[in-house]
This record gives structure tokens, C-alpha cells and sequence, in this order.
């Protein structure tokens, strides 16, 4: 058993997975007993726990927290007081998380040990931004830390046409147009288009489109552009770009030169299989044009994570895109569950509100009234839950901000799809719209829509019909104003991710957010509207 809460055992991949899964529940107990005699002398346990392991002790006393709880503590070690405030093992670095989806970047401890536990297939397109807090540990969000791993460097000739240097790149530019180039000479050899979240692929193509006249002029030269200045990246092109090749610059261009872009995945890859990146969640609004690139090519979501910890992979990599569950590893860290209804508030806390005691309600409460998270054991099919992790880098029953649904189980192991982030819940006046609300809505407007052209009003109408019926209510009786759509000309949307970049967010984690609350970033977005349109409609 021991063995299954390590990380070398990979190459026997299948088997090992069945072997977690099915023994799940055993996994988890044996994760939280490791997890707390490491740890229960740390300053943070021992406030609850005095010094003791045991496990129901832990559920009793340890408070459920969100980041601000812990925030002190991170704070203290990156101001150089010792780890063990929070956890036993030396920290090596912290995990920078991108605080595009959930507000400001957060900084997660992170151990030498439980590095190679935490990082899964992240490849492609990463400017490395990398800070020192003040007790000199550094600070690199997850995608940089294993991008300059040495595991991931030594594979990255095997498995990448990105040569490593282009992906290290700190001009994200150069990166990217780089990675193309090279992606291009090869393109006889790509089996499958990988980044890790939709949004930077959608990205690729679009700087390709800007790109691809001077990028086959580089392969029918053989030279390089001059504003390619990156050493690294000049050289690593050289040894791939080393002839002019006229018959494959004709091949793209001529490929790239059609009117339609329609399947410039399929044509440009041939042998490409698949695309891989997260499709769900904020990710799904790119479905359709990845789809739409794509010209059938499947596209795979193939595993959920976070700076604290990672979950869960797709084990039905073709399902599709909508349908995608996540099946949780065991072995990642100590998961429980808070039950949420779907709007994402928690269930005891409206059952107290609206005076309601169901049944279900009460089994899911102390008897203080507080709702109990459900360990992996307990879990109920078709129920909306929030994840909370216990990790072996010093984070103890912390809220992740993610709300899943248990779609199923694969042996022992639930599996989740993601809903949405918690915190993104937009509430003019009693309503209250999230992430998954909207993103249904607008997909419901697109699909009454594109066969009619884009009749912009009607667009309003249709998404304001889709939202619920507290939402129609408060506008039927004006207290919400009218649905405004505002259209924004060709790069705004660049033009917000790269305010976000220079603010030190990673290319490779960001998520366009759903809800801004940022100024500055708003400035953005309003620069560049060329339209407003209102929804008509007073009475639904
Ligand atoms: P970060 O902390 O910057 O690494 O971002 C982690 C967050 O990205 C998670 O908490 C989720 O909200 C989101 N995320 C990661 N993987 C997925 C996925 N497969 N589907 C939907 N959202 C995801």
C-alpha cells in the first residue's frame, strides 16, 4: 500500500489507476494520517489539536477556512519566520495562483517532495514569471514551476516540437511565434494541439491569423524574423529551421490563405488526434471556436487541478465537451466535500434563512446548525458540493472556491464535474446569477441566433428569458434595469489578458473572468466598445 501514496509508479498507468481508485476510501484515511503525524506539532495544528493525531479530533476542532484565514500565516513564512508555523517539511517555494478567476493571486507553500505529486501534463505557451518574497523563497505560479522542472525538461524533446527554450521565453510574443514556427516545420509529426487551458489556444490561432504571412516567409527563407532577439529562442529555431523550404510555405499559405478558417487545426496537423486543454468550467465558452478550428479533431479536458492541489482526470477523454467529469486521485491530498445548493450558498445557511429544516438538510448539519462536509466515502450522486483539501504542504480543510457536481463514481472515486467558481455569482438586487447561469444563458441565445445572423437586441432578450425566475421577477417589477450586451472590437479581449499578464498573472493559467471588479481592468474592456444594445423586453 505504501507505494500508492507516492509518484514513481506511473509507467504502470492503468493499473495503478484502477488500483487508487479502488482503493479510495483507504487512500484518503492513510493520506490524513500521514498528513497529521507530519504535522500535528506545527504552531496551526496544535492550536486545535494540542499535539494529538487523531483523525475525528481533526474534524472536531480544525476550522473549515478560505485563504484570508490562512493568509497570516503564509504571510509570516514569506516574510521569513520558519515553515513549521504551518507544516513540518522545509518549504521550497510558493505557488503563485493566477487570481484571474477568484479574485487576488494567492500564494500556496509548496514542499520538494510534493512537487511531483502535484503537476500533470502542462505543456506549451508560459512567459516564466518568477518573484522572491522577502525571506528569499521564490514565487512562480504551477505551470512555470514545471516548465523549468527537470523532469519536464528532459521529456520535452520527446514529447514537445516546442523546444524548451521558446517555452521559457519570457516575451510572451516570442514565445508564441516561436512555437508556431516550430510547431509548423513539424507539422508532419504533431499528434495532438496541447495547452493548458482552451483560453491560450484560442489565443494561438488568433495571433497565427495575425502571424501567418510572416511566419511562412521565415520557412520559404529559412530565416528567422530579426524581432525574434531571445538567444534562447534564436538558437533553438535555428536548429530547426536550418533551409528555406518553399513547397511547405506554399503548403500553409495556401492553407491559411482560405477564406474560412473552418478546421485550420485539422489542415495545418494533419496527424493531430486531439486537442488538450480544459474545456470546463469559465474554459467552455471556447468550445465552439475551438470546435469550429478544430473541423472534428476531438477535444479532451484532460484533468482538473490548482495551485493547492491537484484532483482529478477525465478517464472518458472523449465524452463530450459539456459532459466532462473529473475522477478524483486519492492520493493527492485529504478531500472533503461542504454540500452547496446550486446557487452556491451553503445548504444549512438557506435552509436558517427560509425557516426550511428539510430532512436532507439537517443530515448534512452539526448541531450548532453549521453545514458538515462529507469525506469521499459519503458523497451523493447528483449533489453540488464545494471542495475542501487538506493538503501535505500545510493547508488544513481550506475552501478551494470551486463547486462541483457528483456525476458518478469509477471504482471507489467519485467523479465531479465542474460548475463553476463560488465566489462569481453576479446579484444586482435579490438575484443571484452564476457563472454556469450565464454561460447557459448565452450558449441558449447563441443557438436561437446564429441560424438567424446576429439580431443584437433579441441576443439581450433571449439571455435575460434564460436566467431564473428571481431574476425576471425583479425586472418585471424594474428593479434590475434593462440587459445591456456591449460589443467589443477584435482584441479587447487580448488587450484584458495582457493587462492581467502585466500584472503577473501566467498566459498559461488564465481564465477570463467572469466577473471583474477591478477599475482598471473595466477601463480596458470599455476602450474598447464599439456598440451598446438593450433588451426590449419588460414581461417574460
Ligand atoms: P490556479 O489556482 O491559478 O491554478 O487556478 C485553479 C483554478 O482553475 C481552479 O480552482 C478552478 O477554478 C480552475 N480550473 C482548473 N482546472 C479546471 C478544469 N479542468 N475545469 C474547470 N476549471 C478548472
Amino acid at each position: 500500500m505504501a507505494d500508492l501514496m507516492g509518484t514513481k509508479d506511473y509507467e504502470n498507468g492503468l493499473n495503478f489507476l484502477e488500483e487508487l481508485t479502488e482503493n479510495g476510501h483507504r487512500i484518503q484515511e492513510q493520506v490524513l494520517e500521514e498528513i497529521l503525524l507530519r504535522n500535528a506539532g506545527t504552531e496551526y495544528l496544535t492550536r486545535f489539536l494540542h499535539g494529538r493525531t487523531d483523525k475525528q479530533l481533526f474534524k472536531n476542532n480544525v476550522p473549515i477556512v478560505t485563504y484570508e484565514d490562512i493568509k497570516p500565516y503564509i504571510d509570516r513564512i514569506a516574510n521569513g519566520e520558519t515553515s513549521n508555523i504551518l507544516l513540518a517539511d522545509p518549504i521550497s517555494e510558493f505557488i503563485q495562483s493566477s487570481g484571474t478567476s477568484g479574485g487576488q493571486p494567492k500564494l500556496i507553500p509548496m514542499t520538494a517532495e510534493n512537487f511531483e505529486k502535484k503537476t500533470l501534463e502542462l505543456t506549451l505557451v508560459d512567459p516564466v514569471v518568477k518573484n522572491e518574497t522577502p525571506s528569499g523563497l521564490t514565487m512562480r505560479t504551477l505551470s512555470s514551476c514545471y516548465f523549468m522542472s527537470d523532469s519536464f525538461k528532459k521529456s520535452a524533446p520527446k514529447i514537445c516540437t516546442s523546444p524548451i527554450e521558446t517555452i521559457l521565453c519570457l516575451d510572451h510574443r516570442q514565445s508564441m511565434y516561436c512555437q508556431l514556427l516550430t510547431g509548423l516545420l513539424q507539422r508532419d509529426h504533431v499528434v495532438s494541439i496541447s495547452s493548458i487551458f482552451g483560453s491560450v489556444l484560442a489565443r494561438s490561432i488568433k495571433f497565427l491569423e495575425d502571424h501567418w504571412n510572416e511566419l511562412c516567409s521565415n520557412i520559404r527563407t529559412g530565416c528567422l524574423s530579426d524581432w525574434i532577439t531571445d538567444p534562447g529562442c534564436r538558437n533553438a529555431v535555428s536548429s530547426i529551421l536550418t533551409r528555406p523550404n518553399p513547397e511547405l510555405a506554399d503548403t500553409i499559405e495556401h492553407i491559411c490563405g482560405n477564406e474560412s478558417w473552418e478546421g485550420i487545426i485539422k489542415k495545418l496537423w494533419p496527424a493531430a488526434k486531439y486537442i488538450n486543454s480544459v474545456i470546463t468550467g469559465t474554459m467552455s465558452q471556447y468550445i465552439s471556436l475551438l470546435d469550429f478550428y478544430g473541423g472534428g479533431t476531438p477535444l479532451v479536458s484532460p484533468s482538473y487541478g490548482s495551485s493547492e492541489s491537484t484532483f482529478g482526470i477525465n478517464l472518458n477523454p472523449l465524452s463530450n465537451p459539456f459532459d466532462v467529469s473529473y475522477t478524483f486521485l486519492p492520493n493527492m491530498a485529504y478531500f472533503e466535500f461542504l454540500p452547496v445548493d446550486k446557487d452556491g450558498e451553503e445548504k444549512a445557511r438557506e435552509s436558517n434563512l427560509d425557516g426550511v429544516s428539510s430532512q436532507r438538510s439537517l443530515e448534512m448539519t452539526n448541531a450548532n446548525g453549521n453545514v458538515e462536509p462529507v469525506d469521499f466515502a459519503n458523497v451523493k450522486l447528483g449533489q453540488y458540493y464545494e471542495v475542501v483539501v487538506t493538503t501535505f504542504t500545510g493547508l488544513y480543510r481550506y475552501r478551494v472556491g470551486d463547486v462541483l457536481k457528483l456525476t458518478g463514481f469509477h471504482n471507489n472515486s467519485p467523479q465531479f464535474q465542474f460548475v463553476e467558481r463560488r465566489n462569481s455569482v453576479l446579484s444586482v438586487d435579490l438575484d443571484k446569477t452564476s457563472e454556469a447561469d450565464l454561460l447557459k444563458a448565452i450558449r441558449n441565445a447563441k443557438r436561437h441566433l446564429e441560424p438567424l445572423g446576429f439580431i443584437m437586441e433579441q441576443c439581450c432578450s433571449i439571455v435575460e428569458e434564460s436566467l431564473d425566475f428571481t431574476y425576471k421577477s425583479l425586472r418585471e417589477a424594474n428593479k434590475i434595469a434593462a440587459l445591456e450586451l456591449r460589443v467589443v472590437k477584435h482584441g479587447t479581449f487580448d488587450a484584458l489578458m495582457d493587462f492581467y499578464v502585466s500584472k503577473g498573472a501566467s498566459i498559461n493559467q488564465y481564465k477570463t473572468p467572469s466577473c471583474i471588479k477591478s477599475e482598471e481592468a473595466v477601463k480596458v474592456l470599455n476602450s474598447g466598445v464599439l456598440e451598446k444594445f438593450f433588451s426590449p423586453k419588460t414581461f417574460f
